[in-house]
């Protein structure tokens, strides 16, 4: 067939191969919705140390030179498949950049090379399309790693392989930019023509993000009332102006979730499965969850659960005041999270004076978070700004009610237990809006006196679990966005 979409999906994560956050749930299930609707797909990220090419089946198709300033840099290709699926997998390897123990950094800070690394990562899936002699329709870069592609298909000269490509670039996260000294600008191969406050300079700096946002022929970020922040100067970190500019080229499409990985009927992680119709499992998955953490074992005391980056985004500094409240009223707590070492010591400590009623579990650990969802009541979200939010998703689907506040994708995806919304058999979660300690205690406040009444509560799990955030309907919405992407270079070319 020829006339499949042809599109490549650039990003510096994936799951299963490489995971730090919700880009690569993203990028792991997106490419395999869109195969399943008749897309040719193709996926590419860096060959970090951490994949396991063995175990994945990559194999090493090949190398080449690619440009870093005036030098050349080999990286190598590595091809598979994206498991369970037909989508192919690339990995671009280059030993001094990628084989190191993080993604982006390590003990909390950035490596001081990534400008560098995501050069050299960038050049490299364009030096690979070469390669495969494969001429996408779209290519499809997320988040800062992959800005320069769009400026680089914008203003460089194309050959035949990329001669067609148009670019839709998606924002998963406003807040990472990319931002490097101006001094390096030679390494990208970017004239200083583009350091501009109309190109890529953002106050003296180089910003990749930006690249994106400026060159790329369609933007689009991962909820609708996210595309609508990040246009205003308290979230758009000080790109509001840029996206306003580019507001017609906008669109906001709310992540799905992998149901495949996330749902209680068929987790092989957690300990009992569980259906809508009989949540018998979910009792056996908060004991064993109470068990394992060192928690009382009672199964009427709420269990609020939260697995996070440890990052201001999150909330934390609503959680770190009133977390003792909440357990003083009767709750228990239980934190996965990694990240600001500061918020490590401060949970590491909250969770030594509240042995039995708090566990804290400090680094990251897939299962571990399959079996939160799966036990705990109740999964708290309350964060600053929230792009999409996957975890309230994957709560609703495992019966644990989400407790957020209102901002991006958890304002698109959470309706409050309100009375009229509870009788509209709508509401999922407790929803609330000031970003202070005492709305938060309000809401979970609520959550624990609904939770006392068993048969709202189980109508609240009933109405999330019913729901669904599939990847095939989010999948259609990016199968329009690529074809706006096709149509706008079919009709500028039309125009020369
Ligand atoms: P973000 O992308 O901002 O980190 P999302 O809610 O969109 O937030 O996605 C977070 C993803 O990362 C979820 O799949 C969540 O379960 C996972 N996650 C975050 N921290 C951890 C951790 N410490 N251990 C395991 N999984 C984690």
């Amino acid at each position: 067939m020829t006339d499949l979409l042809r599109v490549f999906v650039c990003t510096s994560e994936a799951v299963p191969f490489a995971k730090t956050g919700g880009l690569a749930d993203v990028c792991g299930a997106l490419p395999r919705a869109l195969a399943q609707m008749g897309c040719d797909v193709r996926l590419v990220l860096p060959g970090y140390r951490t994949i396991d090419r063995g175990k994945f089946g990559f194999r090493s198709i090949g190398q080449a030179e690619v440009p870093l300033g005036a030098d050349r840099v080999t990286v190598q290709f590595y091809e598979s498949r994206l498991p369970d699926s037909p989508v192919p997998a690339y990995l671009i390897a280059n030993d001094h950049s990628f084989d190191r123990q993080g993604l982006y950094g390590e003990g909390g800070r950035d490596y001081p090379d990534n400008l560098e690394r995501f050069t050299i990562f960038g050049r490299g899936t364009l030096a690979l399309l070469r390669h495969l002699d494969w001429a996408p329709q779209v290519v499809h870069c997320q988040d800062w790693q992959t800005g320069l592609l769009p400026v680089w298909l914008r203003v460089e000269p194309r050959d035949r392989v990329l001669a067609e490509a148009g670019t839709l670039f998606t924002v998963h996260n406003l807040a990472y930019q990319g931002l490097f000294p101006a001094d390096r600008l030679p390494l990208t191969g970017l004239g200083a023509e583009l350091f501009t406050p109309r190109g890529i300079e953002f106050y003296g700096k180089i910003n990749f993000l930006k690249g994106g946002l400026v060159y790329a022929d369609l933007l689009s970020t991962v909820s609708e009332q996210y595309a609508r922040e990040i246009q205003t100067a308290e979230f758009g970190c000080g790109l509001e102006g840029v996206l306003r500019e580019r507001a017609d080229a906008l669109v906001g499409i709310l992540n799905g979730v992998d149901y495949g990985a996330w749902d209680p009927s068929n987790d092989p992680l957690i300990p009992a499965r569980y259906t809508p119709d009989d949540l018998a499992g979910k009792v056996v998955c908060k004991e064993q969850l109470q068990r394992s953490l060192g928690l009382t074992v009672a199964p009427r005391i709420p269990l609020i659960g939260m697995i996070t980056r440890l990052a201001d985004q999150k909330g934390l500094d609503l959680v770190a005041p009133t977390i003792e409240t909440i357990l003083g009223r009767g709750a228990q707590f239980a934190l996965l999270g990694s990240g600001d070492p500061a918020y490590h010591t401060l949970f590491r400590e909250m969770g030594a004076r509240q042995k039995g009623r708090a566990s804290v579990t400090l680094g990251f650990d897939d299962a571990l978070a399959h079996r939160i969802e799966a036990g705990a009541d109740m999964f708290l979200m309350p964060s600053r700004y929230e792009p999409s939010g996957l975890n309230q998703l994957y709560s609703l689907r495992y019966g644990t009610i989400p407790i957020v506040r209102r901002t991006g994708g958890l304002a698109d995806t959470i309706v409050d237990a309100a009375p009229d919304a509870l009788d509209r058999g709508a509401a999922n979660g407790f929803v609330f809006e000031p970003y202070t300690p005492e709305a938060l205690l309000g809401a979970v406040t609520r959550a624990l006196t609904a939770f006392q009444q068993p048969a709202a509560w189980r109508r609240l799990q009933s109405n999330g679990m019913r729901q669904d955030f599939s990847w095939k309907r989010s999948a259609a919405r990016y199968i329009d966005a690529y074809r706006r992407v096709i149509g706008g270079r079919s009709q500028g070319a039309r125009r020369v």
